[in-house]
């Protein structure tokens, strides 16, 4: 058996479809942020204007954040040393979780080392402990969740993207007396569209149905604390599960779950994806609180970033570029082609020393291709210059489409 032809032969497969991944090798410099170097351009590291991070705010340079991390790293070294179960519950992770309930007005709230863990835990697990339980999932949700619902072993309905009637339609078909979870995102990532939660939770009570929302892209962002869409829309308390990262607008990583104290507990009991890893470092907790800490007083950061992308629509309307629909801070840019997308982003790269990702199926659609904007409030006026001539130049060197298909 040749094992290695069959992985290369896979690999081409991938190639021939233009979406082939290659990764940038980047230094990002604190204090200059979206500054960094890039390595991987010749001999010399050359200096890029990040234009994809989901480091939405810059919090991952913030003094404060900074400063917490060096502080607990000082006090207490540098991992936690085991399982939440077996000695690895620091201080840092308890003060953390205490405050992530309340960032939701919840409970209680667990922490996960990743956003994606935290989805495909806390879903596996509740889905599986409620005997016969189906699951109504949006179908451009996010990977994690779909991956927790499908190792829940429970039935699934997908319901067409943020369609209330489709929903219903599926709800009515399903058992009454079978237990239901709703799992849906509030600000979808890659076309920056927002879900109509409180429509859906008139569902779920009508329809006696938990809720599940993963607010990853917009904690942080919107809210008067930055509990994201529900706080803003004043929906939270309906919401049975708000789940978040750590790692996008708070800068840091990790990812966690904020419910009721039972729903939390039988998480934190039953979930082999919490109970069986190594427990987030005290250094990455205490970086993270500072942060969410900050961003509960703070709406600076916040306004900046909604005007920036405003900014962002607007000039690209106006330069008559393919910009898509969004309703949040992300800018999709659209080029609906893989090999093109690609195309693009290395031009922008090499020549202009701007880095926007291309966005390829799986992530997206095929015929959806895309460059994903986020900009932030540490994009000035002059990156924002710099970027549009190269996007102007770029179209029609390239004779790009110049509307959304
Ligand atoms: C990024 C992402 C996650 C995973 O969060 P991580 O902390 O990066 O693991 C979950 N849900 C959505 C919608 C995401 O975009």
């Amino acid at each position: 058996m040749d094992y290695e032809k069959i992985f290369a032969d896979a690999i081409d497969a991938i190639r021939e479809e233009g979406r082939y991944r290659v990764f940038a090798d980047i230094s990002r410099q604190r204090g200059s942020f979206p500054r960094a170097h890039r390595h991987d351009a010749g001999d010399n590291a050359k200096s890029v204007t990040v234009w994809c991070s989901n480091d939405y705010l810059g919090m991952g340079q913030h003094p404060k954040v900074i400063d917490a991390m060096h502080t607990a790293l000082d006090e207490t070294g540098a991992g936690s040393g085991g399982t939440r179960n077996i000695s690895g519950t620091n201080h840092y992770h308890v003060l953390l979780e205490k405050e992530l309930a309340e960032l939701h007005g919840k409970e209680a709230a667990l922490l996960f080392t990743s956003g994606y863990i935290s989805n495909e835990a806390t879903l596996s697990t509740v889905a599986r402990l409620l005997p016969g339980c189906v699951v109504f999932s949006d179908e451009l949700n996010h990977a994690s969740m779909i991956q927790g619902i499908r190792n829940s072993g429970a039935n699934k309905f997908i319901f067409r993207h943020n369609d209330i009637q489709h929903l219903e339609e599926l709800l009515e078909q399903a058992d009454p007396a079978a237990p239901k979870i709703i799992a849906f995102e509030s600000v979808y990532s890659m076309d920056g569209d927002i879900a109509p939660i409180e429509a859906i939770c008139d569902l779920a009570e009508k329809y006696g149905a938990m809720t599940y929302l993963d607010e990853v892209h917009a904690v942080g962002m919107y809210g008067e604390q930055g509990g994201g869409i529900a706080e803003r829309d004043g929906v939270a308390d309906r919401i049975t599960i708000i789940e978040g990262t750590l790692g996008k607008a708070f800068g840091v990583m990790g990812g966690y779950i904020a419910s009721s104290k039972a729903l939390v507990d039988v998480v934190r009991s039953y979930a082999s994806g919490f109970i069986f890893t190594t427990a987030l470092s005290p250094v990455l907790a205490a970086g993270v609180l500072a942060s969410v800490r900050h961003l509960r007083a703070s709406d600076e950061e916040r306004i900046a970033q909604q005007k920036r992308a405003e900014q962002l629509k607007t000039r690209m309307k106006e330069a008559n570029l393919p910009v898509m629909d969004s309703k949040s801070h992300i800018v999709p840019l659209f080029v609906g082609d893989p090999v093109l997308c690609k195309d693009v982003s290395d031009m922008l790269l090499n020549e202009y020393g701007i880095y926007v990702q291309p966005i390829n199926y799986p992530t997206v659609p095929k015929g959806t291709e895309r460059l994903r904007f986020t900009p932030g409030p540490m994009h000035d006026d002059s990156a924002m210059d710099s970027l549009m001539v190269a996007l102007t130049d770029v179209w029609s060197r390239l004779n790009l489409v110049r509307s959304v298909a």
